[in-house]
């Protein structure tokens, strides 16, 4: 199988005007992009004498530069290493010398957090640039005495691991799953045939790029299908709008923060989105609430489930069940194979809560430097993915909780989302966590923590009242914490790690 960067060489030959990527100011075709790849290839290989399989991270903000990069680094047959902007120091450090990254890509706003890397990693260089218009030091200019002729792959194919992407550490430190080009081919095979992408297409990037959300959904599958995708320096609802309007954007993606976002602006309700074939919502569980405020508006809302190890789709709601299986992650996209089983891995029945497995394409070949993690991920050859579903007899999934956040009371499972999914009817409740908090008769007893949406009052016997009416007794948070607002990760996930450690603390201190 080819690499990815010939969809980009290619595209260039069949459809070379078309546009290929936008932001908020300036757009590339597709013989302009393919040039610019060229050349940044080149530019790279000549100054670093890059090998097959070496790393390169990319240390940086969403921008038309950080999809061309990637574009280079495949072509090289060189594995990105994709660096959250929003590690400390120390978490940087770690992530570096875990992947070995040898050659850092990085903006120069995140200048003062790079100097030291020199000594502290592996990394032997560190190329700073700036994506301003005004600036010098933007990588096309950089690269720009380089010939724009296509570049003969060093030995990227296929098999060729494309990226090292770290999962979002939600449950524990995060992993560096390593994704290869053809995972990335099926990803946006899969994605093309359950949102039926086209050329016409034209995607907005609203989640980060270093993150397989930014990556996977939906910059590169609508590349592969010659569409053009947008990519606006950082999120902001209103601007997220406007560009909606401006370029008549057909799909988003977002995780629900960022959707809860956009419908919280001012301008939510006079936008005009009639351009939107899809806004598909997945990464994190997403309330009734938020659904039925996008649906009512119109819109076509809909959810998918995907994670970093499954480059990342997994699942997609279709345009005849979005509105019918509220609720439900869909059933599994074309070349993705599922199964629910119990702790024994034996398949449960309709119904049944057992984890979900997955198989496809899609799937990485591991976890980067972690044998022990990869071989406790994969049994026979399927994903383990440690979330937690049920499946009706139309065979629709729908998500019960990570087993990481069950927890156990006196001998019965809690799963946290059932009880937040109760609270979160509560008008006033704006978030909500549910959190195990050790308990010497019980074992493990729920405690929620809450913010309130403003001008809206909430009392711990509201919640208790509404819980106890609604739910077994032992499901019933023993207490409740008022909070302004709750923590998430860089994914917009929300962080319940920081949410027991805060919790804990204060605790301690009563
Ligand atoms: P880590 O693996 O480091 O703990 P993470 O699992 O959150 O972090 P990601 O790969 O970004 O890292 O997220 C994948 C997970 O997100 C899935 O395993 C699942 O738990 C959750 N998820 C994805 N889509 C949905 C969805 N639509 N509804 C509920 N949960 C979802
Ligand atoms: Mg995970």
């Amino acid at each position: 199988m080819k690499g990815i960067a010939d969809w980009i060489d290619k595209r260039a030959f069949i459809t070379p005007e078309r546009t290929a990527l936008m932001d908020e100011r300036r757009q590339l075709s597709y013989l302009e992009m393919s040039a610019e790849v060229n050349r940044l290839a080149r530019m790279l290989d000549d100054r670093y004498g890059l090998q097959p399989g070496e790393r390169v991270g990319i240390l940086a903000a969403n921008s038309i530069e950080y999809l061309l990069t990637l574009f280079a680094i495949a072509k090289l047959g060189c594995i990105a290493v994709v660096l959250n902007i929003r590690l400390t120091p120390d978490e940087l450090e770690y992530q570096l010398n875990d992947s070995g990254t040898r050659i850092l890509i990085a903006e120069t706003a995140y200048r003062i957090e790079g100097e030291g890397l020199l000594e502290t990693t592996g990394i032997q260089d560190i190329l700073w640039y700036d994506h301003r218009e005004e600036s010098p030091m933007q990588l096309c200019n950089l690269s720009a005495a380089y010939p724009a002729e296509l570049l003969t792959r060093k030995e990227a194919d296929g098999n060729s691991p494309f990226i090292i992407c770290y999962t979002s550490g939600t449950t524990g430190r995060p992993k560096g799953a390593v994704l290869t080009q053809e995972n990335m081919f099926w990803n946006a095979v899969n994605n093309v045939l359950a949102l039926d992408l086209t050329s016409h297409d034209k995607s907005l990037t609203l989640l980060p790029l270093f993150h397989i959300g930014g990556i996977g959904l939906f910059a590169l599958p609508t590349l592969f299908a010659g569409g053009a995708v947008i990519v606006p320096n950082r999120f902001d609802p209103e601007k997220a709008l406007q560009l909606i309007e401006e370029h008549a954007v057909t799909i988003v993606m977002g995780v629900p923060t960022i959707y809860d976002y956009i419908q919280k602006s001012p301008n939510f309700e006079t936008a005009n989105l009639q351009s939107i074939r899809w806004f598909y919502c997945g990464g994190a569980p997403c309330s009734h609430e938020l659904i039925h405020i996008y649906l009512e508006r119109g819109l076509t809302f809909a959810q998918g489930f995907g994670m970093t190890e499954a480059s990342p789709t997994v699942f997609m709601t279709s345009r005849e069940d979005y509105t019918r299986k509220i609720g439900s992650i869909g059933k599994p996209v074309m070349f993705s194979e599922i199964r629910v089983v119990d702790e024994g891995g034996r398949d449960v029945s309709c119904g049944e809560i057992g984890e979900l497995l997955i198989k496809g394409g899609n799937i990485m070949q591991g976890y980067w430097n972690r044998p022990e993690a990869t071989a406790a991920t994969f049994r026979d050859g399927w994903l383990l993915t440690g979330d937690l579903v049920t499946q009706d007899e139309e065979g629709f999934v729908y998500i019960v909780g990570r087993k990481k956040d069950m927890m156990i009371s006196g001998g019965e499972n809690i799963y946290p989302l059932e009880v937040e999914q109760v609270i979160g009817q509560l008008s006033a409740v704006d978030e909500v966590a549910v959190i195990g908090m050790a308990d010497p008769k019980w074992g493990e007893v729920p405690v929620a923590v809450i913010s309130v949406k403003a001008g809206h009052e909430l009392t711990m016997d509201d919640v208790k009242n509404h819980c106890f009416k609604r739910l077994a007794k032992y499901k019933v948070p023993v207490m409740v914490r008022f909070v302004s607002d709750l923590p998430k990760n860089a994914t917009g996930k929300i962080d319940k790690k920081m949410i027991k450690t805060d919790f804990m603390k204060e605790e301690q201190h009563g």
